[in-house]
Parts: structure tokens; sequence; C-alpha cells
């Protein structure tokens, strides 16, 4: 089994030391309308009337279902390992892990780390991609993804993750959403147009705004235990429906660890089925928060 090596560089070393421009305003409002976001609006609409039309309580539960296995897949995936190596796998299960958060329709494995180290340099900063405080809820939301300015993966923040061609393959613009089509057509072949509708429009439109909740109402609503320079904040609410990425302002104060939620009562499932996948050895080397970082003394 080959090591992937999760000695992640410093991220100082890794991002651009320019900041980039952000628009905000009316003209960010408008651009996240551009032609290329009606697919994203398309499926929203196709949800809502595929709801309407095929509802069932069967299909509610294949929603919810399809929901947190993808939620924990992004979690676990795009977050923690991808964009914050907070754990050890191999590089087949690496793959996999990539493969399978590209089912949430969330662009590219590169995409999603660059953006998202890029947030952490510069968190609640004028130059923070997606800051309520600095740039509104609609922007910090879904603005920044629909608009046209943030399409490029910068490659420079990524060079830990560059170095795999498999990756690189993933991440190009003309495969980045074959997993999630791949999964739509799964769905529709076993659950006919009910199961696409359940399986996966309405359970992509939910697994979307989840994740975006993150950067969104995470930076406003809950508590802060540590004093960050961003507004990161702990909400149990929104740590239940991201499995454990609402445990926000913690995972500000420390960005490497594994579990986000630092104390037994912060329900933390991706944590947990990490300590599974541990268990059977797919992963290792799970990164956990110091003592004195959990106290707040370091
Ligand atoms: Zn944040
Ligand atoms: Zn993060």
């Amino acid at each position: 089994m080959t090591t992937v090596s999760t000695l992640a560089p410093s991220l100082e070393s890794e991002l651009s030391p320019q900041p980039l421009p952000v628009t905000r305003g009316w003209r960010a409002w408008l651009r996240s309308f551009r032609p290329s976001a009606g697919a994203f609006w398309g499926v929203h609409a196709a949800a809502l009337i595929g709801a309407i039309a095929f509802f069932s309580w069967k299909g509610v539960l294949l929603a919810i279902a399809s929901y947190f296995v993808r939620m924990v897949l992004v979690t676990a995936a795009y977050h923690r390992y991808f964009s914050h190596r907070a754990f050890k796998t191999s590089r087949a299960f690496q793959f996999l892990l990539a493969l399978g958060a590209q089912s949430s329709a969330q662009k590219g494995v590169l995409w999603w780390a660059s953006h998202h180290r890029h947030h952490h340099k510069y968190s609640d900063m004028p130059e923070d991609i997606h800051s309520v405080r600095r740039s509104g809820l609609w922007h910090a939301h879904i603005g920044w993804i629909l608009g046209d300015e943030w399409d490029h993966t910068n490659d420079a923040l990524v060079a830990d993750l560059t170095k795999y061609p498999e990756l690189r393959f993933l991440n190009h613009r003309a495969v980045q959403l074959l997993p999630a089509v791949a999964l739509a057509v799964v769905f529709g072949l076993l659950g006919g147009v009910s199961g696409f509708v359940w399986g996966f429009l309405v359970s992509t439109v939910m697994l979307w705004h989840g994740s975006f909740s993150i950067n969104s109402l995470s930076h406003l609503f809950g508590k802060r235990p540590y004093a960050t320079t961003d507004d990161s904040r702990n909400n149990w609410a929104l740590a239940l429906l991201t499995t454990g990425e609402g445990w926000h302002n913690n995972h500000h104060h420390y960005q490497s660890s594994a579990n986000q939620g630092f104390r037994w009562w912060e329900i933390d499932v991706t944590y947990y089925v990490l300590r599974v996948l541990a268990l059977f050895g797919v992963v290792w080397d799970l990164r956990r928060p110091p003592a004195a970082v959990v106290a707040g003394t370091a």
C-alpha cells in the first residue's frame, strides 16, 4: 500500500501573497445569474417540481440518506483530507475519496481545496472569498460560486495535491461533473423518475445548501468559545445537519484536526466514520487537537 504523505506544506508558503480581487454588491449579485449558472437554478426548479409531482415518504427517506452519505464524503474528503490533510490514507483510497466527493456536484477536488485554503488564509478579511461580514449573506452563501471570478483552480494553493495526475484528471472541467452525472443515472436506473428526483435532485439541492451554510450561517449564528480573528461560530444545529462541520469556531481555532467536535457532546458524525475507517486500516494518523488547544490556553 502506497502511503500518501500528509505533511502538508505550511499554508503560509503555498498561498499567494497577493490577495485576489473580489467584486461585491449588485454586480456580484447579477453575475450569479449568468447563463452558466442556469444548471444550478435548473436543478433547484426540477427538484421542486419533481418533489411535488412524485411525492412519497419513501422518496423523502431516500433524499435524506443520499444527502448524509454525500455530506460525509464532502466533509471527510474535500474538507478534512484534501483541504486540511487531517489524516493519512493510501493513494487508491485518496482517489476514491475524491471520486465520491465529486458526486456532490460541488466542482472538482482541487478547485474545492484551493478555495477553502484561501478562505482560511483570509477569513473575514477583505480578501476572503466568502465572508458575510465583508460581502453579505448572498455572496457568502452562493454568490461567490455562481459568479465567474472564482471558476479557476489556483494550483499554487494546492501544490501538494496537483502532483497526482488522477486528481488533476478528476478536477478537469470536462470531467468534474461526471461522478454526479453517474450517480444521477444510477438512481434513475434503480428507482425510475422518482429515484432520480429524490435520490439525486432533491438531495443534491439539500447538499449544496447544507455545505454552503458553513460558509454563511456558521460565520453568523452560534457561540465563540475561542477568540479567533474571524467570525466563525459553533452551532449545534448546523453540526447535526452537516455531520460535524457546524463546530466551525473549533475548526478555525485548530484547522488540521480530523475531529471538529472537540468535546464528547459535540456530535461529529464525519469523525465517527473516520474512526471506523481507521479501525479497518483504511485511514490512519487522524490528527487531534492537543489538550491545551482544546482548553484554549495554546
Ligand atoms: Zn470559515
Ligand atoms: Zn476548513
